[in-house]
């Protein structure tokens, strides 16, 4: 087992980006969800609901934002390092929306990489995290493509995703597990083919801290 230190971080998500939130098509928004109040049988236009439409379209325009946002752009500021060992970034907050229910999935990301002389500024992560999440997403897809991002851009010996996050698809409606969390991992180079690399991430991530 490769002796190393990591680098290790808690970070919490980001803002979103105001330019990308008012690329949605609000009025848009807004006429759906009018429409579906009246399809589930409500009045639109009591109080209560009379600004519903719109406050709908601007956390639209803030949840999908990311629709309209380059997450490759964040990680193509690198800087050339001679530090090869294990950078983790543990507890990404983040929280997504389920793309088959437009429920959220709230949960933490931890990535982790393994430089081929190329790091990319710790902040970025997160940010990548937050462009990906604020999307219509499945989690399964969001951990591969977080992976295969870092892999294209930093070019590193191995890339290692972790989400771990609750479904309010499946914590409010259906099967209805409250305390129920999906775990789904990609892992990419070394963090593939060596089993003492993949420990060592389990124990920074899971270990006694
Ligand atoms: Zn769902």
């Amino acid at each position: 087992m490769p002796d190393s230190v990591s680098r290790s971080r808690r970070s919490s998500s980001t803002a979103s980006n105001g330019t990308a939130a008012n690329r949605v098509d609000r009025a848009r928004i807004e006429a759906a969800v009018r429409e579906i109040l009246l399809a589930v049988g409500e009045d639109p236009d009591r109080e209560g609901l009379r600004e519903t439409p719109a406050r709908v379209g601007r956390m639209y325009g803030e949840l999908f934002a990311g629709l309209h946002t380059e997450p490759r752009q964040l990680l193509r500021r690198t800087f050339t390092q001679k530090y090869d060992e294990m950078v983790l970034v543990r507890d990404i907050e983040f929280a997504s929306t389920c793309e088959h229910h437009l429920l959220p999935f709230v949960g933490k990301a931890h990535i982790a990489y393994l430089p081929a002389g190329k790091i990319v500024g710790l902040s970025k992560l997160p940010r990548v995290v937050e462009a990906l999440a604020h999307r219509p997403q499945v989690q399964e897809r969001m951990t591969e493509e977080l992976a295969d991002l870092l892999m294209e851009e930093l070019k590193p010996r191995g890339v290692a995703v972790i989400l771990e996050a609750t479904h309010s698809c499946m914590t409010i409606r259906g099967v209805r597990k409250p305390s129920s969390v999906c775990t789904t991992s990609a892992m990419r180079g070394t963090f593939r083919e060596n089993q003492a690399t993949r420990n060592e991430l389990m124990a920074l991530i899971y270990g006694p801290r």
